[in-house]
């Protein structure tokens, strides 16, 4: 925690304390309000009902009565009684009518008007108001903790400057490259203007919390010596209603202030899910996304204003906010794999004192799935726990211990992998490359991996063709075959098969399905288009039966594409263990590695 934080958490912490007070005197207030309220309806003996009192004028029982201007309240003076009651008027004008009636029919009594104490009018009058002000207050200070005021928080020029550069960032080679663009022109803006080149206004960075997107972030401002203004996605939605869009007009009149800068809006879902038509907090978030919206399309060319966002769901975010001119570029940061992992601790090890027997190396062998934040989180807790244990430096030990800590941690949230998982991935994703790699269409296997991707525990990514107007019928069977290689290396190996392999095969059954209900690839029924999405009785006018055969020719597209790959694994099970060992080993396989281990 650096200074600044300190003491906006001090500040923080003051601000709690003062509402808290607050809140007890109000609720103090109140009560005795209450109480004071309460035992007025209740009639004691000093008190009259009007009805009462009227009664005892038409009597002649009353001495005196006292009322005083602006007040509800007489004195009654009863004949033959010490003691002064009093009386609630419910309407002085009518009373006093009553009275004067009464006076001219014969009663005799004393009817008194004073003039208002001054003193006693004003006090009652604050009483009166007191709650109001104490409330007005209470939101005031209220606001101002939610940050109506100034909670962008600008890190100036100079401190970023000397703070967080790309040095500060490991790994993520091919992401800072994409930066540095920006950081040139942060820098240079004219010369981007003058040349009419269009630089991104909205970056998209998306990646599991901890990966380092605002790291990234914070190192442009401090490479391109600009400000950085940040804030959370979240702190949107917590606030009142009509807020989120002026606190959104607010941070950007601030950046064009002191543009060129950094906008930096993290958990941008927060704010940016997809709109619907239902009201309520929904709304509140459409209003704010809106504002977004214009304030992205408002830049001038003359404004050198870069947004980054960050989101780990980009799926979820409302189209509107991807189109040009927004959030048009999007930069994916993945976990870190074995290399990036060692240079994340070697950068975190700096000011650490080490023991000789530390490597740094093996420590990023065993964190598989571990982000940047995890790494730095265990050598911390290993500095802690050599601390306690009196160590001179940290240990090896220490470092194993740390990273059980930390593991038990993530073992909660599961996030950790177990060998055995490892071992079911490396077999499962070998079982795509290798299937794929025996056809024609398929062969362009870019990249293997082990290292989870959002709900996929790994991934086996092709290399995009050129673009293509058709695909083929053999194209459609030779990619249900690829995606059924999962599935069928799991079983041929372990025998067993996992849910690992859901995806796939959902995505092989819509194939099945379109080639049959769709482009009309059957052989028995023929070309016929079946849209049952948008007329779910389109199937039953067709009759049973040919629902019937449907589901079979579907059924066997699949069936086939799953034994195929059953064969295919059964004939190139010494180049399946080759990949699968290799992927165990180095998490990652490059096109040129892949295709070396085949060969
Ligand atoms: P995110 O914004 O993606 O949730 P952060 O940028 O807040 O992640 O990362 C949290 C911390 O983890 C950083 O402050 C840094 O200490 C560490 N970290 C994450 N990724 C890296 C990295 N690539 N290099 C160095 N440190 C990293
Ligand atoms: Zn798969």
């Amino acid at each position: 925690m650096d200074e600044k934080q300190k003491n906006d958490e001090k500040k923080k912490n003051r601000q709690y304390i003062l509402l808290g007070s607050l809140v007890v005197v109000m609720i103090a207030i109140i009560a005795i309000m209450y109480f004071m309220t309460a035992s007025n309806s209740n009639p004691s003996e000093r008190e009259l009902a009007y009805t009462e009192l009227i009664e005892e004028v038409n009597a002649g029982n009353v001495e005196s009565v006292e009322m005083t201007v602006g007040s509800t309240t007489a004195k009654v003076k009863l004949k033959g009684v010490e003691e002064e009651k009093t009386c609630i008027i419910p309407s002085t004008q009518a009373f006093i009518e009553l009275m004067q009636q009464k006076y001219e029919e014969g009663n005799e009594f004393e009817l008194l008007q004073k003039p208002t104490n001054i003193f006693v009018r004003i006090s009652s009058t604050l009483f009166s108001l007191l709650p109001t002000i104490l409330l007005v207050v209470l939101i005031l200070l209220f606001f101002k903790m939610q940050g109506l005021g100034d909670k962008g928080k600008v890190y100036d020029s100079e401190t970023t400057r000397s703070k967080v550069t790309f040095d500060d960032v490991a790994g993520l080679d091919e992401e800072k490259h994409e930066m540095i663009e920006i950081v040139d022109f942060l820098k240079n803006p004219e010369r981007f203007n003058q040349m009419g080149a269009k630089i991104p206004r909205g970056v998209l960075l998306c990646g599991q919390p901890g990966t380092g997107k605002t790291l990234i972030a914070k190192a442009i401002a401090g490479e391109a010596k600009v400000p950085f203004i940040s804030m959370s996605g979240s702190e949107f939605i917590e606030m009142f209603a009509g807020l989120g869009a002026s606190r959104v007009r607010k941070l950007f009149e601030k950046a064009k202030k002191i543009s060129p800068c950094i906008i930096f809006i993290d958990e941008i879902d927060a704010i940016g899910s997809r709109r619907n038509s239902s009201g309520g907090a929904e709304s509140e978030n459409n209003q704010t996304l809106n504002q977004l919206l214009v304030e992205m399309d408002g830049f001038d060319t003359d404004e050198t204003i870069i947004v980054l966002a960050a989101t780990n769901r980009p799926e979820m975010l409302d189209k509107a906010l991807l189109r040009p001119g927004r959030f048009d570029r999007r930069i994916t940061i993945g976990l870190p794999d074995m290399r990036g992992r060692e240079a994340i601790l070697k950068i975190h090890a700096k000011e650490k004192k080490f023991a000789e027997d530390v490597d740094l190396k093996s420590i990023a062998e065993d964190t598989a799935g571990f982000t940047g934040a995890d790494l730095a989180n265990i050598l911390n807790e290993a500095a802690i726990i050599a601390t306690i244990n009196e160590h001179r430096a940290i240990t090896n030990r220490d470092i194993e211990d740390a990273v059980k800590k930390v593991t038990v941690g993530l073992e909660k949230q599961s996030r950790v992998i177990s060998e055995k998982d490892k071992k079911l991935t490396a077999y499962h994703e070998a079982g795509h490359a290798i299937v794929s790699s025996r056809l024609e269409t398929q062969k362009n296997v870019k990249e293997v991996s082990i290292i989870p991707r959002g709900v996929a525990g790994g991934y086996t990514m092709y290399k995009s063709n050129e673009d293509k107007y058709y695909i083929s019928k053999t194209e459609m069977e030779e990619k249900m075959v690829a995606l059924m290689g999962g599935r069928a290396a799991e079983k041929i190996v372990l025998n067993d098969i996992s849910t690992g392999a859901s995806n796939d095969i959902e995505v092989a059954t819509g194939i099945a399905k379109d080639m049959i209900t769709k482009y009309g690839m059957s052989e028995t029924l023929g070309p016929i288009s079946i849209n049952t999405e948008q007329d779910p009785y389109e199937l039953q006018m067709l009759g049973e039966k040919f629902g019937d055969a449907i589901g079979a020719e579907v059924k066997i597209l699949l069936d086939n594409a799953y034994a195929t790959a059953q064969k295919l694994i059964r004939e190139n099970r010494d180049k399946l263990d080759k990949v699968a060992e290799a992927l165990l080993q180095k998490e990652v396989i490059s096109a040129e590695e892949f295709q070396e281990l085949i060969q």
